[in-house]
């Protein structure tokens, strides 16, 4: 069954290859080189159906797409859905986590609690739409720690780590993260349109 992503990163499409591939038999997931659409949803879930929708509009094809951001319990959720953008267009992840920790400087410890937050969303062209959220608990640390990952994951500790999730082996945080929980909550979806 051939399935679009509709997302222009190699990167992601290789992860989801290795998380998909496992537990949905006969998946053929293939990349989308279009623009994607505006995102102005206002959950992660209505961020990855637009995205979704876009794509098997386009493609004729089943599409998946996934929206993804950090929200901190003292932020009320926040920075959420505008993660990528936190410290203002054209600012780049270093100034959001930069951004992301100044706020937090006076914070204490036990209340520094965050997760990162994935929805993935299944569009069938003129049929099922479906959205799922996956999560990864942990908190904020004061400095960065780790090398590894990208945006916040030199902040992020997880639950149950004394690690930042920049820190971790690709390998370990692909089994732990959020966008592995969102996709394995999607797999059975995809199961069931493959089945018929
Ligand atoms: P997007 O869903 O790829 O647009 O990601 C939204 C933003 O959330 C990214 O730019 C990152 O700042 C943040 N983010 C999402 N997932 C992760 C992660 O696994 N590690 C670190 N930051 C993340």
């Amino acid at each position: 069954m051939r399935v679009v992503l509709a997302s222009r990163n190699a990167h992601k499409l290789d992860e989801l290859r290795r998380i998909l591939g496992e537990s949905v038999p006969g998946l053929e997931l293939v990349g989308d080189d279009g623009d994607g659409p505006v995102e102005n949803g206002l959950t992660f879930e209505a961020n990855a159906l637009i995205k979704a929708r876009d794509a098997a509009e386009r493609t004729g094809l089943p599409a998946i797409a996934d929206d993804s951001g950090i929200c901190v319990d003292v932020l009320g959720g926040a920075p959420g859905i505008f993660s990528a953008r936190w410290a203002g267009p054209g600012r780049s992840d270093a100034d959001n986590l930069e951004l992301l920790r100044w706020q937090l400087t006076d914070v204490p410890d036990e209340a520094r609690g965050a997760q990162f937050v994935c929805a993935a969303a299944l569009v069938v062209p003129g049929g099922r739409e479906v959205a799922v959220r996956g999560v990864w608990p942990g908190r904020i640390a004061r400095e960065r720690a780790g090398e590894g990952g990208f945006g916040y994951d030199p902040i992020f500790v997880p639950e149950g780590e004394a690690r930042s999730s920049a820190e971790l082996a690709p390998a370990e945080k692909d089994a732990l993260s959020h966008r592995r929980r969102a996709f394995e909550a999607l797999a059975p979806e995809l199961r069931a349109l493959a089945g018929g």
